[in-house]
């Protein structure tokens, strides 16, 4: 690489990368077969349209490719191409989301009544912005119906979200949120869409790669629309895949192009390829199940160490940590975690009473320790050094951190 200060600031994030434990739930390494896809000659080509329908010339194997695509993104989720359709263009899950809501959810000034609701997780709840929070466009063109969990328990009460949905009628309602640690019932959710006649989202982002396999149950036989970001447990390129059932992918299609995108990014279409290909692969499932196994030792273990977990625990890749029942902000465990070399993000707990930029907790996730190749024995060994680290005893970890960094590195 002829230029210098970029070629020096990708070998320093590289070092960063080897060098710090990523607990960062929505993050993950991707192999060198997706690096290389995503650095191929495909960055070069512009598709405007599907294939066979494109705006430009040139595209035939940008069509084959897309089409390859669509094919193994079904069948990594047993579907069968006569229910569902798949959009593989969306840049990421923000875009995709937008484009799903603006295709299936009237907005304007209509008439009270149901038009323009959408029922999303409360952000504070572990939703997403994206699922109607009021700071994204989603809370702007849409009202949110936002459902929270059981104060006590921490858990979904689909009786209470039942009871909402019935008050409010949605027009759409969202399953699935980026920072809930445990199983969601999309049967439960299902029962409730019908009940008041709603679309059923379920936004997979977190836990596609879980669902691929086996740890996770599939949303597919209840959801109505499954939008997943491909870069999370499902350890791809950033971009989103969006399968809708064959009566409403018309619209989708429409509104991700020419609706709100332009040109689909054929590189990261094809790094996609790639990693619908890899997670196909039987060492993924193997992979899945270390995941929720070792997310779970870790949460256990952090337990026992006198840290309140949300929810109770996980059954998933991730789980929440409420650092301030011990006194210490979000952010100052945070920053507490990469002083010693862990990275992870703030994170607000239920019915948080601490502001976003400084909440209440941390999340925790192993989907990218598990990459590395870390296995139940390291989880226990971490989760002593975050609770050393979090009562401020640092310098006794840092060496320890980077021997576990040294023993597991990061491939390509
Ligand atoms: C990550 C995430 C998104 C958004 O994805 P980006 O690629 O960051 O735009 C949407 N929904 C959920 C539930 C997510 O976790």
């Amino acid at each position: 690489m002829r230029d210098r200060k970029i070629k020096k600031l990708i070998k320093r994030e590289q070092t960063r990368q080897n060098k710090t434990l990523n607990l960062i739930a929505s993050e993950n390494f991707v192999s060198g077969d997706i690096l290389n896809a995503l650095g191929s000659v495909f960055v070069n080509k512009y598709a405007e349209g599907y294939p066979g329908a494109r705006y430009y010339s040139g595209t035939e194997v940008a069509d084959e490719l897309e089409e390859l695509v669509q094919a193994r993104a079904l069948r990594l989720f047993q579907l069968s191409s006569k229910k569902w359709n798949v959009n593989v263009q969306p840049y990421s899950g923000s875009p995709a989301n937008l484009a799903i809501l603006l295709a299936l959810v009237p907005r304007g000034n209509l008439p009270a009544g149901r038009q323009g609701k959408i029922m999303g997780m409360r952000l504070d709840m572990g939703g997403h912005l994206t699922h109607g929070y009021k700071a994204s466009v989603t809370g702007k063109l849409w009202r949110q119906i936002p459902y929270v969990l059981d104060p006590k328990t921490e858990l979904l009460d689909y009786d209470e979200i039942l009871k909402l949905a019935k008050k409010e009628k949605p027009k759409l309602i969202i399953a699935g949120g980026s920072a809930y640690s445990k199983v969601i019932d999309f049967k439960k959710f299902r029962e409730i869409a019908d009940a008041v006649e709603a679309i059923l989202l379920v936004d997979m982002s977190h836990f596609a790669g879980l669902v691929t396999g086996g740890a996770y149950p599939s949303p597919f036989p209840h959801a109505h629309v499954v939008m997943t970001t491909t870069h999370k447990t499902l350890r791809g390129p950033r971009a989103a895949l969006i399968f809708s059932k064959k009566e409403l992918s018309k619209n989708i299609d429409r509104m991700v192009f020419p609706g709100i995108q332009g040109g689909p990014h054929m590189n990261a279409i094809a790094a996609v390829g790639v990693a619908l290909y890899e997670a196909s692969l039987p060492s993924f499932k193997k992979y899945a199940k270390q995941v929720v196994k070792n997310t779970y030792i870790l949460a256990e273990e952090l337990k026992k160490l006198g840290w309140r977990i949300i929810s109770g625990g996980t059954n998933t890749h991730l789980f929440n940590v409420d650092t301030f029942k011990n006194s210490i902000s979000g952010n100052e465990a945070a920053d507490l975690l990469e002083k010693a070399g862990i990275v992870v993000n703030i994170e607000a707990i239920p019915y948080d009473l601490r502001p976003p930029k400084d909440p209440s907790g941390i999340r925790l996730g192993a989907a990218a320790l598990t990459t590395r190749g870390m296995k139940e024995k390291e989880m226990r060994l971490i989760a002593q050094i975050i609770d050393k680290i979090l009562r401020k005893q640092i310098k006794e970890v840092k060496e320890v951190i980077q021997k576990l960094c040294a023993q597991f590195p990061i491939g390509e």
